[in-house]
């Protein structure tokens, strides 16, 4: 039956249905970048009230929208970690005293194991064994998993996520917050070959390090007029963002041969950019491998992702402990070996 998702990790609000058969039947998300955005990034507290306001009336909708009513779940899924202590605990007392008051089982959901399984939300038959590169505000994690739903860490940034080079960048350039999406629409009227950013592109290794780049932003903009910087803030924009794209691209592709799978896929909120799905899109037609990207609504936090991972890993028999805590930090391979049981 119909499970319904509880996202409340950061800054979103977050509610989604999915049906047994694994149809998205709604997807409600109230974002609080409008209560963030005057102190240039997530401010903790202010999450949590946000989240209290908010969580009620957004899982409300969820099921209206999804044209059900309570007593259709068959089951809850909640995000348990990794996220804001305050917000996540938000999400986690509200789905477990719903799952309680209505008698159905509840599951603890990795919020990373939620954007990896937006991957099969548009494509359920996106194969199984492949190369997944979770980019997002907080994590740059390549993945193998295989046929069995085995996974494995390839490797991850030594410092910045991609998502935070993009913010921070963003910041630098007088962008506001977030930053990622403004940086994304300025590049596209850039020249991305004009100004170039150092790579970080070791060949052997496929771990990412994106804090020199930030570093060398920092320097050239240092001094300059803003006169200066208006005439080719585009370009500037471009060149950063290429230089964070392609690095993302070269080793996801890296990964998928070395691994010796035919498909890949790219989730979390960085794989909305608009340069790096295009550069993605072309370079998997060209080795004809197999690409997975999540519509945009998808991309982003949003709860549809939880609903998908929590009704996997509700039919492998997975249940929240009664005594669950929100879990700040989490191993980013955990809870993952049982994602796919289905
Ligand atoms: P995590 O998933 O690591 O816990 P998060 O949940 O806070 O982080 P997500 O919603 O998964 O974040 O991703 C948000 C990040 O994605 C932000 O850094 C944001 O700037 C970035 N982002 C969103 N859209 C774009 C875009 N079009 N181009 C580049 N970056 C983007
Ligand atoms: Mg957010
Ligand atoms: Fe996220």
């Amino acid at each position: 039956g119909p499970v319904l998702g509880i996202e409340t990790s950061c800054d979103e609000t977050a509610a989604a249905v999915i049906r047994g058969d694994g149809t998205i039947l709604s997807n409600v998300i109230s974002s609080q970048h409008s209560v963030h955005a005057r102190f240039g990034g997530v401010v903790p507290e202010l999450a949590s009230r946000a989240h209290i306001e908010k969580i009620e009336e957004i899982a409300a909708r969820a099921i209206d929208e999804a044209g059900l009513s309570w007593q259709d779940l068959a089951g809850v899924a909640v995000t348990e970690g990794p996220g804001l202590a305050g917000a996540l605990i938000v999400g986690l007392n509200y789905a477990k005293a719903l799952a309680f008051a209505l008698n159905i089982p509840i599951v603890g959901v990795s919020h990373l194991e939620g954007h990896i399984a937006s991957a099969w939300l548009k494509d359920p038959s996106f194969p199984r064994s492949c190369v997944v590169l979770v980019v997002s505000g907080g994590h740059t994690h390549l993945y193998h998993r295989g046929q069995d739903g085995a996974t494995r860490l390839l490797a991850r940034t030594r410092d910045d996520a991609a998502g935070e080079a993009f913010d921070k960048g963003a910041q630098m350039l007088g962008l506001g917050f977030p930053g990622g999406p403004a940086l994304d629409k300025l590049a596209q009227a850039g020249n991305p070959g004009k100004i170039r950013f150092p790579r970080s592109m070791r060949k052997s290794s496929l771990e990412f390090s994106f804090s020199g780049l930030k570093t060398s932003l920092l320097y050239r903009l240092q001094g300059m007029d803003k006169a200066h910087l208006d005439g080719i803030r585009a370009d500037v924009a471009a060149g950063y963002q290429e230089a964070i794209v392609s690095v993302l691209v070269e080793k996801a592709f890296t990964a998928v041969g070395r691994c010796g799978v035919a498909a890949l896929a790219v989730v979390g909120g960085v794989s909305a950019n608009s340069r790096l799905r295009a550069l993605l899109t072309e370079r998997a037609h060209r080795e004809g491998v197999l690409l997975s990207i999540p519509p945009l609504q998808y991309c982003t936090d949003n709860a549809a992702m939880i609903a998908a991972a929590g009704r996997n890993a509700l039919s492998a028999g997975r249940r929240l402990a009664d005594d669950a805590e929100a879990l700040v930090t989490m191993d980013p391979l955990s809870p993952l070996q049982v994602i796919e049981t289905v």
